[in-house]
């Protein structure tokens, strides 16, 4: 079957779900879709310029301090928005509901972002979860948004290429640095599904991108030809994150 059919045989089949139970907004709580035309136009961007390799906001291009000091595993980090209402509150529902249509909604609008960035990525692969954590919610959160932008853009996803190979602590609360000492080691990759593959290695929330640096280390000690990182949202440093 084609990637286009596929995915629209994949969006058909949540519409005709939502005819037998009515969506309630994942942004507003608003009867009438899963992520209505409000909240789609109240999503806030990083404002530019951006630091060449992690994406967020600087003061001027190039490479913002962080960088300078010590360079991400990754080759460049970008993020769609902002982590503020509505896409905090949707991604929070994500986290507690396994609500795939809601995934499926924010990845269409994701998946634009993504098309613009025009990177030769072949595989999609999301930050795993710890087995512990796994077990508790049933599911990883990441990949209800990454498979359906994986359909959407026409590239494989690869749930298993990452697993945690021990558990860490939440990165709430940590410094920069105790958040990299925190993931250092934590991840291995499946040669198998990355060698000599460009990978686009995705998660929900990036702030320091700590855990994505130590994902890209993985990769590319698996084979990976090379790591471009993609988050759906950007933790900035006045955002509370225990409030996920
Ligand atoms: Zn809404
Ligand atoms: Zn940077």
């Amino acid at each position: 079957m084609s990637t286009s059919l596929a995915y629209f045989l994949y969006r058909f089949a949540w519409g005709s779900l939502d005819l037998i139970f009515p969506p309630i907004c994942g942004g507003c709580g608003q009867p009438g879709s899963r992520w209505c035309q409000d909240c789609q136009s109240k999503v806030q961007h990083l404002v530019e310029p951006v630091c060449d390799i992690c994406g967020i906001s600087a003061s001027e291009a190039g490479l913002c301090s962080a960088c300078q000091r010590a360079r991400p595993r990754y080759r460049i980090l970008r993020s769609w928005s902002v982590f503020e209402a509505p896409v905090r509150n949707a991604l929070h529902k994500l986290k507690y509901r396994r609500d795939m249509a809601l995934g499926d909604a924010l990845a269409a609008q994701l998946s634009e972002f993504t098309m613009d960035l025009k990177w030769p990525v072949e595989l999609i692969v999301p930050v795993p979860l710890g087995k512990k954590r796994l077990e508790e919610r049933g599911y990883n959160q990441v990949s209800l948004i990454a498979r359906p932008l994986a359909l959407a853009a026409g590239i494989s996803f690869a749930p298993d290429a990452l697993r945690r190979v021990r558990e860490t602590r939440s990165q709430v609360g940590l410094t920069k640095t105790e958040r990299r000492a925190n993931v250092s080691g934590a991840f291995e990759a499946r040669g198998t599904r990355v060698n000599g593959r460009i990978v686009l290695l995705m998660d929900d929330v990036a702030t320091t991108g700590a855990t994505l640096s130590s994902c890209a280390e993985a990769l590319y000690a698996a084979g990976a030809r090379d790591v471009f990182a993609l988050t759906a949202t950007r933790a900035l440093a006045h955002h509370v994150l225990n409030s996920v």
